[in-house]
């Protein structure tokens, strides 16, 4: 059995589907669960339109509302054009879920407010629908497609937009209805990126970006045996092609390689999907859908040892120091510290520290306010926003000095706040200012990949 997720790229358009169904098709014998993403910019648009509606906004939204449905049903009626009975039928299904997007638009311009649980419950229809129309089109290439609500499977905790998986839950409820699909030789097709709270029912997200995560999730439940992520690339690069257009394919790379690069800014596998695999040690595929023959690149614990496997960059990063005379030769200081970006649900990404000092960066500054006022008790308090990170990976990156020395020598005059080396040697780490990490990158990346062959 193996799990197959599709991006949104993937279902775009007639011919889209068409490879889809073609590389589903190819993998009949292998039982393949295929999981999906909204249609692309969908989910942005379902954001978007509850935006508007509790902004009070509300003919815009319904307007928005009109567009993404039409958008739904020309695809519908495109792919099932053959057969008007089917379309008619799916045309029905997607519309009402419209409806009820409709509603919930008007409920959200009278509350004025929106929340996370009611943010969730709009950006979810995205998967839904796409599901939906997937396992028609599916179908109509004659698979034996079978619609999985992702809700009763993905089963998460509570915290709206950002929901933990429960994976005992999860595992349950995957052995209890999509094996049986399985089994009858059929193709289970489920939305990614949606849950449902544990005892509650209400309806999550795992975050954006979180279909990759749904199918690790899936994978890990029923022991797959492999775990394939479609998109539109090639696989996993050296660098983001579009910073670094002479970036090359990897063709094999460490679980923790791969999961470094997802975190510090690799956007073709959510952060997160690693770790479900990891912990079954299923491979996991990165494949590009419109060039299926491609190798991809194949995510596992044997890998080449490199110095350098890849440079990953982001932007839009907070760095947040405190200094504080009390943490010179005191016990239990980083503790408190870190208690306090725990009571605020912000993780922390890559951490320096001095005797009286702590650096550390933030992905996500939106509780920063409150954040602040607490860790103020603790010292004094400096934020640098428009950082970004610029992250080397490679598993054999301190095997000897010399990928030490030619990284600091690449990045030459650019100026780095914060540089951080995680004991096992994989990440070199530099934070810089935002707009340096572009050219920190094109930097780095022709210092370790120009000559031909491998990365010295
Ligand atoms: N549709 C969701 C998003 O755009 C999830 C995904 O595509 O993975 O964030
Ligand atoms: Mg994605």
């Amino acid at each position: 059995m193996i799990v197959c997720k599709f991006g949104g790229t993937s279902v775009g358009d007639a011919e889209a589907i068409a490879r889809t169904a073609a590389i589903i098709a190819k993998r009949r014998e292998r039982q393949p669960i295929v999981v999906v993403s909204a249609l692309g910019g969908a989910t942005n648009k379902l954001l978007q339109i509850a935006e508007q509606a509790a902004k009070g906004q509300l003919i815009g939204a319904l307007s928005a509302v009109e567009g993404l449905r039409d958008r739904h049903l020309a695809q519908t009626e495109a792919l099932l054009r053959a057969d008007p009975a089917a379309s008619a039928d799916i045309a029905g299904e997607l519309s009402s879920m419209f409806d009820e997007l409709a509603a919930l638009a008007e409920a959200l311009n009278t509350l004025g407010d929106l929340t996370p649980r009611s943010l969730d419950a709009i950006a979810s229809l995205g998967e839904q629908l796409s599901s939906v129309l997937l396992v028609a089109a599916f179908q109509r290439h004659g698979l034996p497609a079978v619609h999985v609500d992702a809700r009763q499977v993905m089963i998460t905790d509570s915290q709206f937009t950002r929901a933990e998986p429960q994976p005992d839950a999860i595992a349950e409820a995957a052995q209890r209805i999509v094996m049986p699909i399985v089994r009858a030789g059929k193709i289970p097709v489920m939305g990614g990126f949606i849950g449902s709270a544990q005892g509650t029912g209400v309806t999550t997200t795992l975050g954006r970006g979180g279909s990759d995560y749904s199918a690790s999730l899936v994978g890990a439940a029923l022991q797959a045996e492999a775990i394939e992520i479609w998109t539109d690339v090639d696989g996993m690069l050296t660098a983001d092609p579009r910073v670094v257009p002479e970036a090359r394919l990897i063709e094999r790379i460490g679980f923790d390689e791969a999961s470094e690069l997802a975190s510090f800014g690799a956007k073709v596998l959510h952060p997160n999907t690693i770790a479900p695999a990891v912990m079954r040690g299923i491979p996991v595929w990165v494949l590009n859908s419109s060039r299926p023959q491609g190798t991809g690149t194949l995510i596992t614990f044997d890998s080449p040892r490199r110095a350098v496997t890849a440079i990953a960059g982001k932007s839009g990063v907070t760095l947040v120091k405190v200094r504080s005379p009390r943490m010179l030769l005191t016990e239990g200081f980083m503790r408190t510290l870190f208690e306090v970006f725990e009571r605020h649900h912000t993780s922390i990404d890559v951490v320096a520290t001095s005797e009286v000092s702590v650096s550390v960066t933030i992905d996500d500054a939106s509780r920063l306010e409150a954040l602040v006022v607490d860790l103020r008790a603790l010292g004094d308090v400096t934020i640098e926003r428009n950082r970004g990170i610029v992250s080397i990976v490679g598993n054999g990156l301190s095997d000897g000095g010399i990928a030490m020395a030619k990284a600091l020598s690449a990045i030459g005059d650019l100026r780095v706040h914060m540089l951080s080396l995680s004991s096992s040697g994989i990440n070199l780490t530099v934070v810089v200012d935002g707009e340096q990490v572009n050219p920190a990158m094109q930097r780095l990346h022709k210092a370790f990949f120009s000559t031909d062959g491998v990365a010295s």
